[in-house]
Order: C-alpha cells, then sequence, then structure tokens
C-alpha cells in the first residue's frame, strides 16, 4: 500500500485497505519516528480495538511506550499530548464522519497539532523501508482513564463557570453515540446546565444516527428543542472534531453562521485576525469587519487554518463544517470549547436565533460534479482557463469574485468530486451562477 496518508491521515475500509497487517506496520512505522512515549486513543467504531492493539503492537516493538486512552474524543486526545511534555505523540484511531465499515489512523505531534506533510512523508518512508525493530527494549502500555477529565478540566479553566452556572440554561446534546458520550455531557454537568442527552450511548453500530452533523441528520436533536425548552442544541460527529449548533428555535444553525457569531463574541473579548477558508460564507468577513477585526483565508482543512493562525497570532479560526480553533486553549478544532462559549454568547448576547437573525443574509448554493481523480487537474486548469481576466483568488481553487458574491470551484481532497460553492446576497444569481459552473465542468468532463 503506497501513499497511505490523504487529507485526513489513514483511512480505509477495515479488513480490505485497512487490515490488521496494515495497521501493525503503520504502528512500527509510527514508533520509529517518535521513538518516545505516544499516546493512544480510539473513537466509538467496533473495529477500533482491532485497529488499535495492532498499532500498539507495532509501536512496542519500535521500544515505544504507549498510554492508552481508550475512547476519548479527538481534541482531548490533542490536549492530552500537549499538556504532558514526556509524551512525544499522539495517534488517534478513527474515520470521523466515515460510515461504519472505514477505520483510520491520525497522528499527533507533540504539540497537539495534526501532523504535518514532512511527518507523514517520513512515516511512509518507514513504512515502505520494512526494517527490522531499531529498538534494545520492548515498550509497555499504561492505560490511563484520566484523559477525559483532563480535557473537561481544561476546558474549565478558560470559562466563565460561574455565571453560566447562574443562567440555569437548557441544552440538548447530540453524542452520535460516540467518543463525546464521555465529555460532552460531563461538561454541562460541570457548568450546572441542564442537559437532555441523545446517542450518548457507545456501541460501535451507527444505531442513532449517521456520524456528520449535518442538517438531514440531526432531526431528532432538532425536534426535541422546543418540547425540552432547550436554550441551545448541540450535535457531534463520531470522534468529536466537529459540533453543529441548533437554536432555541429549533432551527439548525449553518457552520458559517456559527462562526459569524463566535466571531463577534470573541473580538467584543480581545480585537484581532480571525481565520477562515475560502469556502466560508461572506458573512463571517462582514461580522469580523463590522466588529474591529481582520479576515485572513487559508485553503480549505482545519490543519492549514491552525497553522495560519500561529503565523497571524490569531484570536479566533475555523471551518464552516463545524470545526472552531480557540488559540487560547489549543490550535485544533474544539468542539467542547466551542459549546462553553456559546453558551457565553448567549449570555452576552441573548437568544441565539436572535443573534442568527440579525446577520447578514447571503444565499449560497452548493453543487458537487462526480469527477475522478485523474480528471481533477485537467478540469480544474479548464476553469482556470475560463476567469483569467475576472477579480480571482487561486489560493485553492479557483475562487472568482463579483459585486454581489463570488463562486468557488474546487476539487475534493477526499472524494471524487469537484465541489461548486456560489454565494451572492441575491438568489436567482446565487443559483444561476453554480448552474453556470456546474454546466461548465460537466460539458469539459463528457468532452474529454
Ligand atoms: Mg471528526
Amino acid at each position: 500500500m503506497s501513499n497511505l496518508f490523504g487529507i485526513n491521515g489513514v483511512r480505509g475500509v477495515v479488513n480490505e485497505t485497512l487490515t490488521s497487517d496494515v495497521a501493525l506496520k503503520l504502528g512500527r512505522a509510527i514508533g520509529r519516528y517518535y521513538d518516545g512515549t505516544v499516546a493512544v486513543a480510539t473513537d466509538t467504531r467496533i473495529s477500533a480495538d482491532m485497529i488499535k492493539n495492532a498499532v500498539i503492537a507495532g509501536l512496542l516493538a519500535e521500544g515505544c511506550d504507549v498510554l492508552d486512552l481508550k475512547i476519548v474524543p479527538v481534541p482531548a486526545l490533542q490536549y492530552f499530548v500537549k499538556t504532558h511534555d514526556d509524551v512525544l505523540g499522539g495517534v488517534m484511531i478513527t474515520a470521523s464522519h466515515n460510515t461504519a465499515e472505514y477505520n483510520g489512523v491520525k497522528c499527533i505531534t507533540s504539540t497537539g497539532d495534526e501532523i504535518g506533510e514532512a511527518g507523514q512523508k517520513k512515516i511512509q518512508e518507514n513504512y515502505d523501508s520494512d526494517m527490522p525493530s531499531h529498538a534494545n527494549r520492548i515498550g509497555t502500555v499504561t492505560q490511563i482513564l484520566r484523559g477525559g477529565e483532563e480535557y473537561i478540566n481544561g476546558i474549565l479553566e478558560h470559562v466563565k463557570v460561574n455565571d453560566i452556572r447562574r443562567a440555569n440554561l437548557r441544552v440538548v446534546v447530540d453524542c452520535a453515540n460516540g467518543a463525546t458520550s464521555f465529555t460532552t455531557p460531563a461538561l454541562l454537568q460541570r457548568l450546572g446546565v441542564y442537559t437532555v442527552t441523545l446517542n450518548a450511548n457507545p456501541q460501535g453500530e451507527f444505531p442513532g444516527r449517521p456520524s456528520e452533523p449535518t442538517e438531514e441528520n440531526l432531526s431528532d436533536v432538532i425536534a426535541l428543542i422546543k418540547t425540552a425548552g432547550a436554550d441551545l442544541g448541540v450535535a457531534h460527529d463520531l470522534d468529536g472534531d466537529r459540533v453543529s449548533f441548533i437554536s432555541n428555535e429549533g432551527k439548525f444553525i449553518e457552520g458559517d453562521e456559527a462562526l459569524a457569531i463566535m466571531a463577534r463574541y470573541v473580538l467584543s473579548r480581545k480585537t484581532g485576525v480571525v481565520v477562515t477558508t475560502v469556502s466560508t460564507s461572506s458573512v463571517v468577513e462582514d461580522v469580523v469587519k463590522e466588529n474591529g477585526g481582520v479576515l485572513v483565508c487559508t485553503a480549505v482543512g482545519s490543519p492549514v487554518v491552525a497553522k495560519r493562525m500561529r503565523v497571524e497570532n490569531a484570536v479566533f479560526g475555523g471551518e464552516e463544517s463545524g470545526g472552531m480553533i480557540f488559540p487560547e486553549f489549543q490550535y485544533c478544532r474544539d468542539p467542547a470549547l466551542a459549546i462553553a462559549r456559546m453558551l457565553e454568547c448567549i449570555l452576552k448576547y441573548g437568544p441565539i436565533q436572535e443573534q442568527v437573525d440579525k446577520l447578514p443574509v447571503y444565499h449560497m448554493e452548493k453543487r458537487d460534479v462526480f469527477c475522478p481523480e485523474d480528471k481533477k487537474e485537467a478540469l480544474m486548469e479548464h476553469i482556470l482557463s475560463k476567469c483569467k481576466e475576472e477579480n480571482i483568488d487561486t489560493s485553492d481553487g479557483l475562487k472568482v469574485f463579483y459585486d454581489d458574491g463570488w463562486v468557488l470551484a474546487r476539487p475534493s481532497g477526499t472524494e471524487n468530486k469537484f465541489r461548486i460553492f456560489s454565494e451572492s446576497t441575491n438568489k436567482k444569481k446565487a443559483t444561476s451562477r453554480a448552474n453556470e459552473y456546474e454546466k461548465y465542468a460537466l460539458g469539459f468532463l463528457f468532452s474529454i
């Protein structure tokens, strides 16, 4: 298996492309790379133990000591690795929002960041080299049951606990039967929030709903909001690095809108740079500017956003797909802190639906065009040649700006898709431009 790493680490179908043999060999490759103590955790998939134990065997064979954190969300593992100086790296066994037959391996650096390209390349080289173990000792495994607790304590240090406790708030939380089942309800309890919990029964079989916290997958939590008299609904993905919000009126809050609301709150406390990606709605730019901040856009991907945030010394960052990054805590998507901060937003600005209703209105049309991997480059070049004369940004795909909005066309990093985003203050224009680009892409794909 060559080129193990994709945009989100190693992913594969268990017992097909991601076998126990691959996981063992990958564990050895990672062990040679970190060459010290490594913390390991999983989400709640049924294949978690199989892949984890194979990876751990590889780490031990290369002389690494292993701290097994069991099931914790990705950001809890990242926090653990960052805050324990003797831990040189982390390994998360997860396939995030992929369906149940998938699993994967994500590596974390000693600073708690997702591993970058250079580290992935080195691990890939170790994997391909197939050398005998370099260790002069066999590693040991220690079970660590306090990873989730340390993470919650860390978050509470950054939150207005007493103010939230006094507000008697109600929240409905949907944990996707995933890793956050062990952390988010506990955090809300510590914040004195009356909590109604859904899908917090980790069984690994996806009995509650699909992992991705999109509006169509969240009908249960949406339906409960009014009955429960909740101030907020929150929903995670399986490995707990994403969160979606539902308003007190039971309306799904788009990721862009949630980012805008949070950016306003963060900027009210400390002004500075906010980082997001080129695919985020202009609603975020408007709110950031209105509140005295500076918006910086990057290519799509939370590690890219996090990296740029370090460079810019940014006060906040995030992706519209449900990831918020708070640099005062850690440089990775942190849904649990995002929930606590959203409660602080409600204390400061009132009911969340009222905050959403006050945001500038944009219309976004999204289209996915089926496009095999080997045709993506040609299609991108074709689309670029169309727009030479216009006001464009090519930091990720092609973004074309118009007076009333923009269009972004970019190849998906994880799927056989070409994505088209069209946004405008005018709904008809957003639709007609999306149609135009979709037709243009399809025309080219059929002609080659
Ligand atoms: Mg995830």
